[in-house]
């Protein structure tokens, strides 16, 4: 029988194999190496980890905590669904919703802004979140204009600067970047860490994408070179979509930010301009924010026991630093399931635990 392009892929990958440690940084890719059991189909020495590539999950405690005191001063807190189960240190938003705050589930900021319009006298609040990706269509909301009674409460990130620390940090020998950012930042942010001895491969998110993304690590690590690689020229290049960054540092500017299971990294957040500032939930809100108490014990990031209990024995801290997989939690499937998950990464569709669960069962390509 004639192997098709994946199967010669495969052949390659595990004709080649020497003990690797492949880290992606992205959620969708999480899905289809889970999905298509890609961890199952190549050589074991070829290991494949997740990084903090679920916005939701790298979320900090602190974010939610506000999210939640905001809602509970009688503002309406708009927010992605995957946000809402997602724990803080006293609960998630779900539970805030359930005691009758008025929190609501939202696809976009353009949602958000017409609950703002529809309701002008009530202060909206809209959980940004996400990577460079998501960031962009935020901005132009506020360039367009938002009504008076709306704010954000930004947790947005960029993805390069929390790679780069991974690399002093864990024991990884090069990256599969993600696709999606990409299509943003192009592929030059990426140099300075590939010069720094670590392969770099940008991919797509199908099957084919990410097997072609692993033997162009291996190709690189043979021949004893690091650099970046394109793997998915379809929809990025090097430049990436200038038009899209600028909007975004016309609105935001880069901060030191506060990543769940990795705990503070330089200019890696972003934060509302100056011009900006009346449509700044931490600014317009900065009274609450003062106010709520932040265990600041319970909120770091190898400590994910939080008052509730919610997290006891959660080890998505290591998970999203590669420190471990979610078969060695010992909660993964057992006391932590999709419908009553315990910590982010088995909350979201884009969390390592989750992924894993969902997809347990599926045979290799
Ligand atoms: S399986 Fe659940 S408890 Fe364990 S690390 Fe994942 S999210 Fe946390």
């Amino acid at each position: 029988m004639m192997e098709n392009i994946e199967q010669k892929l495969i052949s390659r990958i595990n004709e080649h194999a020497t003990t690797l440690r492949i880290m992606h940084v992205c959620g969708t890719h999480e899905r289809t190496i889970s999905k298509y059991a890609i961890r199952d189909v190549i050589n074991e020495d070829v290991q494949l980890l997740s990084g903090p590539g679920c916005p939701v999950c790298v979320t900090p405690a602190e974010d939610i905590d506000f999210a939640i005191a905001l809602a509970r001063s009688g503002k309406v807190i708009t927010s992605f669904g995957d946000m809402m189960r997602v724990p803080g240190t006293k609960g998630s938003l779900f539970d805030a919703r359930s005691d009758g705050s008025d929190i609501r589930m939202v696809y976009s900021i353009d949602d958000a802004i017409r609950i703002a319009k529809d309701n002008p006298t009530l202060q909206t609040v809209f959980f940004g979140i996400g990577f460079e990706t998501t960031t962009p269509s935020n901005a132009a909301a506020l360039l367009r204009g938002v009504p008076e009674n709306f704010t954000i409460l930004t947790s947005h990130k960029l993805m390069p600067p929390a790679m780069e620390i991974l690399t002093q940090d864990t024991n990884i020998d090069g990256f599969l970047a993600p696709g999606h950012v990409s299509t943003i930042i192009g592929t030059d942010p990426y140099e300075c860490i590939s010069k720094k001895g670590f392969p770099i491969v940008v991919t797509g998110f199908e099957a084919l994408d990410v097997l072609l993304g692993i033997a162009m690590i291996q190709n690189q690590i043979g021949s004893g070179r690091s650099f970046v690689e394109n793997a998915y020229p379809r929809a990025v290049n090097a430049e990436g979509n200038l038009m899209a960054r600028e909007m975004m540092y016309e609105v935001f500017k880069k901060t030191d930010s506060k990543w769940r299971g990795i705990g503070m990294i330089e200019k890696s957040g972003l934060a509302l301009r100056k011009e900006f500032e009346q449509f700044d939930a931490a600014n317009v809100h900065a009274g609450i924010y003062e106010e709520i108490e932040i265990d600041h014990e319970k909120t770091a990031p190898d400590t994910d026991v939080a008052e509730n209990g919610l997290y006891e024995g959660c080890m998505c801290a290591e998970i999203l630093t590669a420190r471990a997989q979610p078969s060695q939690c010992p909660l993964f499937g057992t006391k932590c399931l999709p419908k009553d998950p315990v910590g982010p990464c088995m909350v979201s569709l884009e969390g390592t635990c989750y992924n894993w669960y969902k997809y347990k069962h599926n045979k290799g390509l």
